[in-house]
């Protein structure tokens, strides 16, 4: 299995990070795409696929990290990311997008500015884009509706947006990952988003160390947890746990074809 979206660079794995990995590789793992959340952590990150080649890395700048960087440095930043991506290191761009909740401390705007000046990259690397929307599923539609298609693919992360929506990111040429909140018996929206999507177009990934599934619910999330994901996706589309995993699996080397391709 493929981890699609951990950040295994947070410091909260910094006690313990190589006994993490060790979990994750025996749990059935074999490629993590780490994505980045800002400029801070690229020069980091790059060196990261050098130390394990089942890990794979994503830049960009994360919605949510905005308020924390100075507007005026945003073109900057996406000129560094440019050289970065240059290095042929990165396997996508990401993690960017739109986040409704930090819109009042970094205007949409500015979100889509940001977002469109790294879909801009993408294309001229020839990469995937690891892509977050919380609260902002109209706002994004539009924004990807007004582009031409992305052709090496774009991955919505622990898709929150409902099943009415998949259709409408299908046409896009979308794929979707979902994360720990597919688990949750009580959680009706993403199970029944999960189910809408082809199983072509489907992956897991844990965001560690966010969103713990069940019955890891409220603690601090790892990509060992891969497992309880997938079992649930197994669950939403009535499919034997192999199955589903065979299936995401495949759909996440293809995806990410320059990282896990032998
Ligand atoms: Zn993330």
């Amino acid at each position: 299995m493929i981890d699609t979206h951990c950040h295994l660079d947070s410091p909260r794995f910094d006690a313990d990070r190589a006994k993490v990995l060790e979990r994750a590789f025996a749990a059935g793992l074999s490629g993590l795409v780490v994505p980045a959340i800002g400029p801070d952590s690229w020069d980091a990150l790059l060196s990261l696929p050098a130390t394990d080649r089942r890990l794979a890395v994503g830049l960009g700048i994360h919605p949510q990290l905005l308020p924390e960087l100075p507007e005026a440095d945003d073109a900057k930043s996406l000129e560094r990311l440019d050289s970065l991506l240059g290095r042929g290191v990165a396997v996508a761009v990401g993690e960017c997008g739109l986040d409704g909740g930090t819109a009042a401390r970094a205007p949409m705007d500015r979100q889509a500015r940001v977002l469109r000046g790294q879909l801009a990259l993408a294309r001229k690397h020839r990469l995937p884009l690891l892509v977050h929307c919380l609260r902002a599923q109209r706002e994004l539609l539009e924004l990807l509706e007004a582009e031409p298609a992305f052709e090496a693919g774009l991955l919505l992360h622990s898709y929150s947006g409902g099943a009415d929506k998949v259709r409408r990111y299908l046409r896009l040429g979308c794929s979707f990952s979902f994360a720990g909140p597919v688990t949750f018996e009580e959680a009706k929206r993403p199970q029944e988003a999960a189910r809408a999507v082809p199983l072509d177009r489907l992956m897991a990934e844990t965001d560690a160390p966010d969103q713990a599934p069940h019955p890891h619910r409220g603690g601090r999330c790892e990509p060992a947890h891969l497992v309880e994901v997938v079992a649930a996706l197994a669950r939403a589309h009535s499919l034997p746990v192999d199955e589903l995993a065979r299936q995401t699996t495949a759909n996440a080397s293809r995806f990410f074809g320059r990282a896990f391709s032998e």
